[in-house]
């Protein structure tokens, strides 16, 4: 069973431990745990529905059920749950099985006057589903049981899904057939491909196998003013690709249903290598080099020191990293370094030559191949999701936010957002410990994605402030440094307000006009994307 209130699977537990503890202690101060709600008290609390059950049209009104879809995974959504603060809950959860059945729903809703939000595996960080409150009656619309592979074309490598199907259910059903999605977020387990799609999503491996829309191949939209098929063209010059105007929809122009992917070959080889680079900027020009050299790695992750010190004192066993800092000073090197991971996969001979090639590129920029880094943070990766939860049940949030620039803007635009966030928190005296990545690099640029955690308040409000002045802080740098507001997590309800600056006056008239021309009565998602609610 899924957590109600954070991410991740109830069976599984990752405590914070001593070691993480005590680092997190060092850097932001001790956390005093706020008080928690209980499930039971947020079921109590859910006003009745305004609509009723209806079996056919598979909708549900339980009230449980109604709070466990009424959220996602952004920082308000966990502090609404975990503070007993539910302003709103779905009127009703539908569970979709067919075609039909979405189409009964948008009719249903027409005539309700009621609003649908489409919901994937609920993983969005930027307030993608959740519940609002709205003088009209809500749907959540849980896509999980329009799920499973419907074809596979093996001699094209194009297979189709439902759009509730999830990465690993994904990964079981093709890898019997020797295929394999290059999509792998750190939200695999749950997220679906509709949500990978509508949320215009990139996976670790996006140097790769290409970010999700080099993979959506094409599929079908119902939406409230009828279907539309895109199909699988491997290119096409027929105008402007509609395709394009699905990724990244966030729900605003209808369902998607049946989503064409297109399938590598399952890989023979698929191996990681961790380096320790003696400075950032030694560590960004290898990275630079090997990408604008099109080496043809399968993934590259850049740690700045900040973060490669916390990855070190998150691993939560000492020994290790004793090891490895013993090691380091026998090859006669600073323990203080930046992690950089690299990716090779695909048929066994050219991955191999691509994993020399890397080694060499590094080696000529300082960089010296480090053991076991490489398999613990492959083990782990999944895992670090659950830490979330860890964290807060000390007293502590912590949060990310992803954006992309060019390679001749990446430097200053890390510097000054992190000054920004590690300042954000002045007003109330309290720190913020920051630490930044970038791990999709592109030819003429870089995406950054930096993680921030700071002390809970007791009180909600004031959380909630917090969490606003870094963010607001970050995304005005963002937004003066002309980066995008959003590299890989979409624009949800948390940053809408911010996409007007990016796309200008007449990029919005020409969004809303879509959105107008796919959904006339304003009956998908309202608020997501634009801040139109
Ligand atoms: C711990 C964690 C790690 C993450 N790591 C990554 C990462 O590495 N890369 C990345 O890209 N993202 C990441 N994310 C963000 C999130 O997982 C992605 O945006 C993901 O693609 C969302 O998929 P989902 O199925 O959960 O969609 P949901 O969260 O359910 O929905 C996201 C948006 O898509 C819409 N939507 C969902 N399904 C459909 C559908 N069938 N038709 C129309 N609209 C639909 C929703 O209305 C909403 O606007 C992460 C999130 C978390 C919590």
């Amino acid at each position: 069973m899924r957590n109600w209130n954070g991410w991740g699977d109830e069976s599984v537990s990752t405590p914070l431990g001593k070691g993480r503890r005590t680092f997190i202690e060092d850097r932001i101060g001790p956390g005093t745990p706020p008080p928690e709600a209980t499930l039971q008290d947020l079921v109590g609390k859910v006003s009745p529905s305004r609509i009723a059950e209806s079996p056919s049209l598979r909708i549900s009104t339980d009230a449980e059920l109604r709070v466990r879809r009424s959220r996602g995974q952004s920082l308000p959504d966990l502090a609404a749950l975990r503070y007993g603060r539910l302003e709103a809950v779905p009127d009703g959860v539908a569970r979709p099985e067919t075609t039909s059945d979405i189409r009964r729903l948008l009719a249903f809703a027409r005539e309700t006057v009621a609003n649908l939000i489409p919901y994937g595996g609920g993983t969005s960080v930027t307030g993608g589903v959740s519940a609002y409150v709205s003088p009209n009656p809500l749907i959540t619309v849980d896509m999980s049981r329009f799920a499973g592979v419907r074809d596979v074309d093996e001699k094209s490598g194009l297979v189709t899904v439902g759009s509730g199907t999830t990465g690993p259910a994904l990964a079981t059903a093709l890898a019997g057939r020797g295929l394999a999605i290059g999509h792998e977020p750190q939200s695999f387990e749950f997220a679906t491909v509709g949500g990978w799609v509508a949320a215009r999503g990139a996976g670790l491996r996006s140097l790769g196998s290409g970010r999700i829309e080099e993979i959506f191949a094409g599929g079908r939209l119902e939406s409230p003013a009828g279907s539309m098929d895109m199909e699988p063209f491997p290119a096409s010059a027929a105008g402007p690709d509609l395709r394009h105007v699905v990724l990244g929809s966030e729900g605003r122009l209808g369902f998607l249903m049946d989503v064409v992917l297109r399938a590598e070959r399952f890989p023979d080889l698929d191996v990681v290598d961790a380096y320790a680079v003696a400075d950032w900027d030694h560590a960004l020009e290898a990275a630079r080099s090997l990408v604008q050299n099109r080496v043809g790695l399968s993934m590259l992750r850049l740690s700045t020191p900040a973060e490669t010190r916390t990855l070190m004192g998150f691993s939560n066993k000492p020994s290790d990293r004793r090891l490895l800092n013993a090691y380091l000073g026998l090859r006669r090197r600073p323990t203080e370094y930046c992690l950089v991971l690299v990716g090779a996969r695909g048929r066994r001979k050219p991955a191999k030559a691509i994993r020399a090639e890397a080694a060499s590129v590094l080696k000529q920029w300082g960089g010296v191949k480090i053991p076991g880094v490489a398999a613990a943070w492959s083990k782990s990766r999944f895992q670090a999701p659950y830490l979330r939860s860890a964290l807060w049940e000390e007293g502590y949030a912590s949060d990310t936010l992803e954006t992309a620039t060019s390679w001749s803007g990446a430097s200053r635009l890390l510097s000054r957002l992190e000054t920004a966030i590690a300042g954000a928190l002045a007003p109330w005296d309290e720190h913020v410990w920051a630490f930044t990545h970038f791990s999709h690099l592109y030819p003429s640029g870089t995406s950054l994605y930096t993680t921030f955690m700071f002390r809970l308040a007791a009180d909600p409000d004031e959380t909630l402030a917090r969490w606003l002045a870094i963010k607001r802080a970050a995304t005005e740098v963002i937004a003066a440094e002309r980066a995008t507001i959003s590299h890989h997590h979409g624009i949800g309800t948390d940053l809408a307000e911010y996409l007007p600056a990016e796309k200008g006056a007449l990029g919005m008239h020409a969004l809303r006009s879509l959105v107008q021309a796919f959904d006339p009565e304003g009956i998908m998602n309202p608020g997501v994307l634009l801040a139109d609610r």
